[in-house]
C-alpha cells in the first residue's frame, strides 16, 4: 500500500496537519516525542494523544516506510543496508562507526541522473526523489538497531545515491526533522548535506543561513577535466560554482569541504594537486582526499597510496589544507550504488 510516512512532516507541518483535526500546536510535539524519543512504530501506543486522533492518523499515515531486504557487514564494520519503499523502489544506506562516533550516509533519491562518470549511482537513472520521511527512515532504523546496543546516530552524511541538491526541499525537510530539539537532535553542526554543484541551489542554500556543513564534489580542478568526470560542469562551469561557493561561506561564516577522489592516471598528477590548490587557495576551506572504490563497469582505478600521500603534501605546501581519508567497507559492495546496481539486476 502507498501511503504517506508521517514521518514526512518538520515541526511545523505536523502542527498544521494536526490543527486541521483540531489539535493545538502542543500535540506536534507530543507525537515527536513518541516517534522520535520512545521510536514508537505504532500509533495506537502514543498513549497521551487522543484515542480517536491516533485512529485518525493510522488511517492516513504509516510510520516506518523502509524494509531491510539485504545487509552487509564489513570486516571494520561498516554495515551497508538496503531498503524497500512502500513502491517497492530500492534504497542504500550505510553506517560507519568513525572513533567520533557513527555517521549515517544516506540516498536523497531512486537512482541519479547527475551521470558521473566514475559513480556506480549512475549506472541507474533517477526514477524519483525520495520524500524526507523517507530519508528520516533511513536513520529511524538504523537508530532502532543502535538502540539496542545503547548508540546513537551522532552524523549524518547527505552522500549517498543522489543528488541531494536536485531534490532541495524534500532534503531540507529531512535536515530539520532530525535536527528538530524534540526529536533526535542531531546538531545542524553534525549534519552535512554533499552537492556536486548546482549552482542555483547553492545560492538558495545560502540565502537560508542554516548551520548544516556542505560539501562539494570537485574531483577535477579544470572545466575540461571536470566536464569530462561530471556533466554538471557543463551547466555550472567552474568558475560560477567557485563564485557561489565563496559568497555562501563569506556571508555565513562556514568552512567549506571539497571532496576530491583520486583516479589513477586521471586527476592525480603534481600538475592536477597545483591547480587544485590554485582554485581553493585563500577560501575558507580544506580538501577531502578520497580513495576510489572501484566499480567494476567503468575501468576508473584507485591512485596508490605513494602518489596520494605526494598529492596530499603538494596541495599543502601550496596552502590549501587537506585531509587524507581512508577506506571503509572495501570489502563489501561499498561504493555509492553499488550493492543497489548488483540487486537490481539479479531481480531482471
Ligand atoms: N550527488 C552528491 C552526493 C552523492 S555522491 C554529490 O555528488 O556530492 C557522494 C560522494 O561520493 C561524491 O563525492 C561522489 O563523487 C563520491 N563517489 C561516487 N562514487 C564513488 C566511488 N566509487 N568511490 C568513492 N567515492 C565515490
Amino acid at each position: 500500500m502507498n501511503m504517506r510516512t508521517i514521518y514526512d512532516l518538520p515541526l511545523s507541518k505536523a502542527e498544521e496537519m494536526l490543527a486541521g483535526y483540531g489539535q493545538k500546536p502542543y500535540r506536534a510535539k507530543q507525537l515527536y516525542n513518541w516517534l522520535y524519543r520512545k521510536r514508537a512504530l505504532s500509533f495506537a501506543e502514543m498513549s497521551d494523544l487522543p484515542a480517536a486522533l491516533t485512529q485518525q492518523l493510522a488511517e492516513v499515515y504509516c510510520t516506518m516506510p523502509v524494509t531491510l531486504l539485504d545487509k552487509q557487514v564489513a570486516r571494520d564494520r561498516t554495515a551497508k543496508y538496503l531498503f524497500e519503499l512502500s513502491d517497492g523502489s530500492t534504497i542504500e544506506t550505510v553506517l560507519m562507526h568513525f572513533n567520533f562516533g557513527k555517521s549515517v550516509c544516506v540516498s536523497s533519491q531512486v537512482g541519479c541522473n547527475m551521470g558521473c562518470a566514475f559513480c556506480a549511482s549512475g549506472l541507474l537513472k533517477k526514477q524519483r526523489d525520495l520524500t524526507a520521511g523517507e530519508m528520516v527512515g533511513q536513520i529511524m532504523y538504523i537508530q532502532k538497531e543502535l538502540d539496542a546496543e545503547g548508540e546513537r546516530v551522532d552524523n549524518v552524511v547527505v552522500m549517498g545515491t543522489g543528488e541531494p541538491f536536485d531534490n532541495y526541499d524534500n532534503v531540507l525537510d529531512f535536515c530539520s526533522i532530525i535536527n528538530s530539539d524534540h526529536g533526535l537532535s542531531i546538531g545542524a553542526r553534525h549534519i552535512t548535506i554533499s552537492t556536486c554543484g548546482i549552482v542555483p541551489s547553492i545560492r538558495r542554500f545560502a540565502e537560508g543561513h542554516y548551520q548544516y556543513n556542505l560539501a562539494i564534489s570537485l574531483h577535477a580542478p579544470n572545466d575540461e577535466l571536470r566536464r569530462e568526470l561530471m556533466p554538471v560542469d557543463r551547466a555550472y562551469p567552474l568558475d560560477e560554482l567557485m563564485d557561489a561557493l565563496r559568497s555562501y561561506s563569506e556571508d555565513n561564516h562556514r568552512r567549506l569541504t571539497f571532496e576530491y577522489i583520486l583516479l589513477k592516471g586521471v586527476n592525480d598528477s603534481d600538475e592536477h594537486a597545483v591547480q587544485l590548490a590554485d582554485l581553493i587557495r585563500g577560501m575558507n576551506a580544506y580538501v577531502n582526499l578520497i580513495p576510489y572504490n572501484e566499480v567494476d563497469e567503468n575501468g576508473f582505478k584507485t591512485t596508490d597510496e605513494r602518489t596520494s600521500l605526494r598529492f596530499y603534501d603538494l596541495i599543502m605546501k601550496h596552502g590549501v589544507k587537506a585531509t587524507l581519508r581512508s577506506k571503509h567497507g572495501d570489502d563489501i559492495d561499498a561504493a555509492c550504488g553499488q550493492l543497489r546496481a548488483r540487486h537490481e539486476r539479479n531481480r531482471e
